[in-house]
């Protein structure tokens, strides 16, 4: 059985812990490796090592570790296929879809390559008579990231290129789902030049994090994963007294308005739905259809539905792949039993899907309800995985006022003609990320990636400038020279007269 180890200063290691979690190929049911789980005497190691390398890490200018990461750029390129099917062999999403998100990821390294820039401070000549000020962003120390399950590569490169880039010292805790991933990269960042202890990668599950929590060396936490565990992160950070933020999970909307171009409406929603069989945190999983639009709309998604084409990810003809784990699987049929017993209509059921010669894999094919009801646990609760919900409403407002109330608030999108529509959604709608005519508005690398309300705990985006802050701290120096130096105590605040 294939071992994943940890990756600790440079090198590959066991750690002391005994514990070990199942690695599985979605797509088969088999088992494909073990993974070493941490404990936390090895997350405590790390943590010292990962400080004796901010040392000299942080002292290096930052043009030298922008260097790093255009070869660590060019490296992923290279090594691009490998990493793709390490992420659908482990989490099972389709092939082109996997390296799309890879992609997403690289745009973050090619977003940190240009730190020189995005580190300079501000500067003021003369702020009092002789006297200039300026700013300055330093780096925290040692950080850590912790992630899900669903995006195996992107989903840490969020976080580790800023976080390297402006200096810090990193601690990578990947999903235990799937961690094969985590592993490559810290090989490739090794090969780019990144000297041992910069980058490192420990593999564990709750007890590794509530080391990390725990650690007095680590100074800032970035988590992305369910609501649940995001207010766990971001309580027990602040009560350790570091920096935080806790991105969460999801239940997003996508308005259908009548004057809408219909079929971009349908396909939208098909890909937002059902891509990477809805285990994405901006999955479109609810559609409101608004006014006399819903009988077309619920005709044509049903026809697309029943023809959607499940398989395991490295069929070039699959158009969705398996759930991550059987106990997921067993998780989303559940809640399409819900939505039956809560009265919803369901016009098509996936719930029985069966492949030749995937009998074993954690497949379910895409769900459609109708006449979903705001009260309806299918309604609230995120269900993460290929289940699409129609709601009917009257009008816009009423929309609008559903989206508002809900306690998820990441993504969100309306398709209309109607600029007036759209202009004024975008400004009343209480969602951090918002799509006019596109059905996944997830922001590129030089912008930020967060949501609102329960789908993100802390005052912080990923990547983006917001990342830069993030993983910096703001010093600003007031200075004067000896010429400029008055003779007398002063005994008041200094003013400008
Ligand atoms: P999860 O919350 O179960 O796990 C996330 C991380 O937390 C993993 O590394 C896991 O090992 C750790 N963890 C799990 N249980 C823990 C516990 N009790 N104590 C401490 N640590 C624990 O999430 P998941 O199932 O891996 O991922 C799916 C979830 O992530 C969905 O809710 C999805 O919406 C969300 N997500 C959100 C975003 C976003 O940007 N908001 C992006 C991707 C995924």
């Amino acid at each position: 059985m294939n071992l994943i180890q940890h990756f600790v200063n440079g090198e590959l290691t066991s750690g002391s812990s005994k514990k070990k979690g199942k690695v599985f190929n979605p797509a088969t049911g088999e088992q494909k490796s073990e993974v070493l789980l941490a404990n936390r005497s090895d997350l405590n190691n790390v943590a010292d090592i990962a400080k004796k390398a901010f040392e000299s890490w942080s002292l290096k200018p930052a043009l030298q570790r922008a260097r790093i990461m255009f070869k660590f750029k060019e490296l992923i390129e290279k090594n691009s296929e490998e990493i793709t099917e390490l992420i659908v062999s482990e989490h099972g999403k389709v092939y082109e879809d996997a390296k799309g998100s890879l992609t997403r990821g690289l745009e973050v390294v090619e977003f940190a390559c240009g730190i020189p820039q995005l580190l300079k401070g501000e500067f003021s000549e003369n702020v009092g008579t002789n006297v200039d000020s300026w700013s300055m962003r330093q780096p925290l120390g040692v950080v850590a990231g912790i992630t899900p399950f669903n995006f195996p590569a992107m989903v840490p490169m969020w976080m580790f290129p800023i976080a390297i880039a402006c200096g810090n010292t990193f601690i990578l805790k990947p999903s235990e789902k799937d961690p094969s991933c985590s592993i490559k990269l810290a090989k490739l960042l090794k090969e780019a030049g990144l000297p041992d202890g910069v980058f490192n990668v420990v593999n564990g599950d709750k007890e590794a994090v509530d080391a990390i929590l725990e650690n007095k060396e680590i100074k800032a936490v970035s988590f992305v994963g369910s609501t649940p565990i995001a207010k766990y992160i971001y309580e027990n950070s602040a009560k350790n007294e570091k920096r935080v933020q806790a991105l969460g999970g999801a239940k997003n909307h996508l308005v259908v308005m009548p004057d809408c171009d219909l079929d971009g409406a349908v396909n939208g929603l098909m890909g937002a739905a059902y891509g990477s069989a809805g285990e994405r945190c901006m999955a479109q999983s609810v559609a409101i259809a608004v006014g006399n639009i819903g009988d077309e709309l619920v005709s044509r998604l049903s026809k697309k539905s029943e023809t959607l084409k499940v398989g395991p990810g490295m069929d070039k003809n699959s158009e969705m792949g398996p759930l991550i784990t059987k106990e997921h699987l067993e998780k989303v049929k559940g809640y399409v039993d819900l939505g039956v017993k809560e009265g919803a209509d369901l016009v098509v059921d996936g719930r029985n899907l069966k492949l030749q010669g995937y009998e074993n894999g954690f497949f379910i094919g895409g769900c459609l309800f109708d006449n979903v009801k705001r009260d309806m646990r299918i309604y609230k609760e995120e269900i993460f995985g290929p289940v699409l919900s129609v709601l009917r409403v009257k009008t816009f407002e009423e929309a609008t006022k559903l989206i508002n109330e809900h306690e998820y608030g990441n993504g969100v999108s309306i398709y209309t003609r109607d600029g007036d529509a759209g202009r004024t959604f975008a400004s009343k709608i209480q969602v951090g990320m918002v799509g006019i005519n596109v059905p996944i508005p997830v922001p590129m690398a030089f912008h930020s990636f967060g949501g609102w309300k329960r789908s993100l705990f802390g005052d912080s985006a990923m990547h983006g400038t917001e990342g830069v802050r993030f993983y910096t701290k703001l010093k600003t120096i007031t200075s004067r020279w000896p010429s400029g130096i008055r003779s007398n105590a002063e005994f008041v605040m200094p003013t400008m007269k």
